[in-house]
């Protein structure tokens, strides 16, 4: 695949869709208009529920699915007609997990290594993942969270300029959790563009620079993940009591309402607080907002 002009393609965003559209032969349609770009160096976050379209969404990426209808790029190329070259320059970690393998750790990465034209050191990535000590341990002796390392192990040795990770942390405790965040942002520092599938909050919190909240087939919000929903979402609360019960009001200055409250009242109402909505508030929102469209829709 010739490049004509590299630097244009430094600017084109590294994945690309518009209006992308999935129908399964059962007649489901798990992706109904989807649109978003990755920027090249970005950590993309796409969220959403079980069964929302993110494994759909990013296998159609990766080429291991035909889409039915609308428009994808990635790095340049459309993934229906990917080719070897373009494939090396990917790292995928797909949701399900490595087979149970007879071979060794080491065995198994220094193996994925040889297909790719400039591979990291396979001690490099075996350390990278936590898996030193599992190095000559055979695969199927591994545990869960271990198995998961080494499918992310095998998506990074060849330096991919793009990593796929569909759930990856899905089965970590929180130590193992957190050293793979840090890895991530290692790899981050690096430049790899990341595009990765969560339910976890918190992990898109901590790694992506933007997210995409996706609920049946469609993306409700996407944008910087403190600004997701638009300002509206993030509005704070007021919320006191008295004699008329609980009240709960939102308001763009939280410290007016309260100081006009205090007057009123002459004194600071009862169990006042100002709560700021936190991201899981948000999400709910506004997967509460598109479950509302979907009955107004059927
Ligand atoms: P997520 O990864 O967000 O959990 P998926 O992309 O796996 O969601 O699934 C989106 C929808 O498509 C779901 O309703 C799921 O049941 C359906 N689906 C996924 N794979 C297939 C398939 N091979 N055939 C039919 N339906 C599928
Ligand atoms: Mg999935």
């Amino acid at each position: 695949m010739a490049n004509p002009d590299p630097r244009r393609a430094d600017d084109a965003p590294v994945v690309e869709v518009r209006g992308l559209r999935k129908q399964y032969r059962d007649g489901t349609v798990a992706l109904d208009g989807v649109d978003f770009s990755v920027a090249r160096g970005e950590v993309f976050a796409l969220l959403g529920p079980n069964g929302a379209g993110k494994s759909t969404t990013i296998e159609i990426l990766e080429g291991y699915r035909d889409r039915s209808g609308g428009e994808a790029r990635v790095l340049g190329v459309d993934p229906q007609h990917g080719d070897l070259a373009w494939r090396a320059r990917l790292g995928i970690v797909l949701q399900g997990s490595a087979e149970a393998d007879v071979a060794t750790v080491r065995e198994l990465i220094a193996h994925v290594a040889r297909f790719y034209p400039n591979p990291r050191d396979v001690d490099e990535v075996i350390a990278a993942v936590g898996l030193e000590e599992k190095a000559r341990t055979r695969i199927r002796n591994l545990s869960g969270g271990q198995q998961r390392r080494v499918d992310v192990a095998l998506g990074i040795v060849g330096r991919p300029e793009l990593l796929f990770l569909d759930e990856p942390t899905t089965g970590f405790d929180p130590e193992a959790r957190r050293q793979f965040w840090e890895l991530i942002r290692g790899l981050k520092g690096e430049g790899t563009t990341i595009l990765l599938t969560t339910h976890y909050l918190d992990e898109a919190a901590h790694l992506g620079d933007r997210a995409g909240i996706i609920a049946g087939g469609r993306l409700v919000a996407i944008g910087p993940i403190d600004e997701l929903g638009g300002p509206q979402a993030w509005v704070p609360i007021v919320r006191w009591r008295d004699a008329a019960g609980v009240h709960e009001e939102r308001h763009e200055e939280p410290g007016r309402r309260v100081a006009e409250l205090v007057r009123a009242a002459g004194a600071e109402p009862e169990r006042l607080e100002i709560v700021r909505p936190s991201l899981e508030d948000v999400y709910l929102g506004l997967l509460g907002e598109s479950a509302d469209l979907e009955g107004v829709r059927a």
